[in-house]
């Protein structure tokens, strides 16, 4: 297999329409008049000789040269092969002159009104490289609360977060993305209820994602059904006594009625934060990426659809080795290459060298395999490869760490205090792979497939666009017809279609096929080896009640998740169409 591959060269990648159109629209170099004046097998190869220039660093004189020219090599085989993406500002920036290779960067917010406009002018500069922003409004004294200096009032956490969110919309982000912000607030935080229900109008705040910081306290309390205490994070005094289960459902019903806020298990995430000494009090947007202030992370994607070897019926391990392995060293020099956006944050970056190697293509994998997203089978899978991909990840970092020295921060770290040697303070991370996924043709992050088909509008024309894999087997076991196609088109699901026959059904399920208990215990399988955090929706149906959005994070809690999000199908257009009616 090895030996086949080394002999073919590659001098192009095959991209789905789709996959065309994002990369001329927003990721190939352009001239002054907008034409693209690279091809996609062009951009590879100056993110492959970029990346690569690392090694030139790392290592002076004639070595590093021969590493320079083996491992743009081949870096620029495992992208051309799409088995493996840098997240888009990578992809978009190595070799240019912006040069800002990361997706997401965590920046502090001080209680005084320099901290909070010095962070503002910060994110401004991040959002104009193409990063994404993570900010916790914790520290920041509540709303009325006293401005000594002044002796006057403050506006509170909520109404700083409207001026991040009203300064996003001015900034577009060098040409390329729109701006992207995490808001977090602890439980704890007096101005809790107005932040969660902050965003109830979906007109309100819409750059930002938000979480609520969930402490241990705060479950041990909803678990007795006790009070919990809400503290003034300026001086510690108590504000207010709430009853924590009621406070809960307040956080379970804005998720019910439009996805917002989402949770993160804040004391989870500092006890498992391998730099200790620099506590996590926020995620990036997404919230796979937990950060202490100034960090940022760069990620990168495997694509699992393209390791399953056919003839074995499993997956290519000693593929999968090498690419994850390959993959590790492309993302510690992309610490080396990047050009941070400040110095605070390329200090930090250094220091702890985290990077974030993920997985896309994880549910067509599962369908190739014959097992059900939502079954036993599937959940031992998702583990057995993940746990593979991390200690093959950390295997990778301790060979680095031999060449290139362990991570600055190391002293003081959990790395240390085992004595493990290794050059990155973490190694994996979940990213949604909203957009390279698209461009590798695969299914995105660790979800399961969105739909097996969908109707497209094309020349004038409703055409059922079909998962390509999908049609292959029906041809195969004979079930293929156009009108078969177009009903699968129209219901997005095979479910309950008798010309499907009934494996084909179990295997080819989709989101709202699978229950939220599923989608959560898949979540939970994954994040037992992985380093950071994952990003993952828990679809719930329509129909869903908020006490199920409450079991649903229960049962986050309780299976080791780091925070949930979840979406019931339809909130948000019903949320548009009320708002719609009033306005
Ligand atoms: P991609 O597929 O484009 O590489 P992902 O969908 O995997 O990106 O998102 C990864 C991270 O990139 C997000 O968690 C977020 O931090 C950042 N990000 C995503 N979209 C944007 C955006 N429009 N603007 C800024 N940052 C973004």
């Amino acid at each position: 297999m090895e030996a086949r591959r080394e002999n073919r060269e590659l001098t192009d990648i095959e991209l789905t329409e789709n996959a065309l159109a994002v990369l001329r629209k927003r990721y190939l170099k352009k001239n002054d008049r907008g034409e693209p004046v690279e091809r996609p097998v062009d951009m590879f190869r100056r993110v492959a000789a970029n990346i690569a220039e690392a090694e030139l660093k790392f290592k002076p004189g004639e070595e590093g040269r021969a590493l320079y020219e083996e491992y743009r090599g081949r870096f620029l085989r495992m992208m051309l092969e799409r088995r493996f993406m840098p997240n888009s500002p990578t992809l978009m920036n190595a070799g240019r002159e912006l040069q800002q290779l990361s997706a997401c960067f965590v920046l502090p917010v001080e209680d005084s009104i320099d901290g909070i406009y010095d962070t503002l002018k910060h994110q401004a500069i991040i959002h104009k490289s193409g990063g994404g922003t993570g900010f916790a409004f914790s520290r920041l004294r509540p709303k009325n609360d006293i401005v000594r200096s002044t002796m006057g009032v403050s506006s509170g956490p909520v109404s700083f977060m409207a001026i991040y969110d009203a300064s996003t919309d001015k900034i577009k982000q060098g040409g390329t993305r729109r701006g992207a912000n995490m808001g977090i607030l602890r439980v704890d935080h007096p101005d809790i209820e107005e932040f969660i229900t902050c965003k109830n109008d979906n007109d309100q705040i819409t750059n930002f994602n938000i979480s609520v910081a969930v402490t241990d306290a705060f479950m041990e309390a909803v678990e007795r059904d006790g009070e919990f205490e809400l503290v003034n994070p300026r001086n510690g005094e108590v504000t207010k006594r709430v009853g924590a289960r009621e406070l809960f459902k307040k956080i379970a019903y804005g998720a019910w009625l439009n996805g917002e806020p989402g949770v993160v298990f804040i004391d989870r995430i500092n006890a498992d934060n391998p730099t200790p000494q620099f506590p996590i009090e926020s995620t990036n947007p997404c919230s796979e990426a937990h950060l202490p202030p100034y960090d940022s992370c760069n990620l990168g994607s495997i694509n699992l659809a393209l390791f399953y070897d056919e003839e074995r019926g499993d997956v290519d391990w000693d593929e999968l080795r090498q690419t994850v392995r390959t993959a590790v060293r492309f993302l510690d020099n992309v610490i080396e290459q990047n050009n941070y956006p400040l110095p605070q944050i390329e200090e930090m970056s250094k220091g702890n060298r985290r990077i974030g190697l993920g997985v896309m293509g994880f549910a067509d994998l599962l369908i190739k395999m014959g097992i059900p997203y939502d079954s036993e089978e599937g959940l031992a899978f998702a583990e057995r490869v993940m746990r593979f991909i991390d200690e093959e990840a950390w295997e990778a970092s301790r060979g680095l760490a031999a060449e290139r020295g362990v991570f600055g921060h190391y002293e003081g770290s959990r790395h240390e205090a085992r004595g493990d040697r290794v050059r990155n303070a973490t190694v994996t991370t979940i990213a949604p792979t909203g957009t390279i996924s698209l461009i590798a043709g695969c299914s995105g992050g660790i979800e399961p497939l969105y739909a097996v088909a969908f109707m497209r509008r094309q020349a004038d024309m409703e055409m059922p666009d079909v998962n390509p894999e999908f049609v292959r087997v029906a041809r195969e076991r004979g079930f293929y017809s156009e009108e078969l196609m177009k009903k699968v088109a129209e219901q997005g699901s095979v479910r309950g279609l008798e010309e499907v026959p009934e494996d084909v059904q179990r295997v080819w399920v989709t989101s709202h096929d699978i229950s939220p208990e599923w989608h959560v215990r898949m979540q939970a399988a994954f994040q037992k080896h992985t380093s950071m955090g994952i990003s993952k929706t828990i679809n719930l149906p329509n129909e869903a009640t908020v006490e199920d959005v409450e079991r649903a994070y229960r049962l986050a809690y309780s299976l080791g998740c780091k925070g949930i999000a979840v979406y019931r199908d339809g909130s948000r257009e019903e949320q548009v169409l009320s708002t719609g009616k009033t306005a």
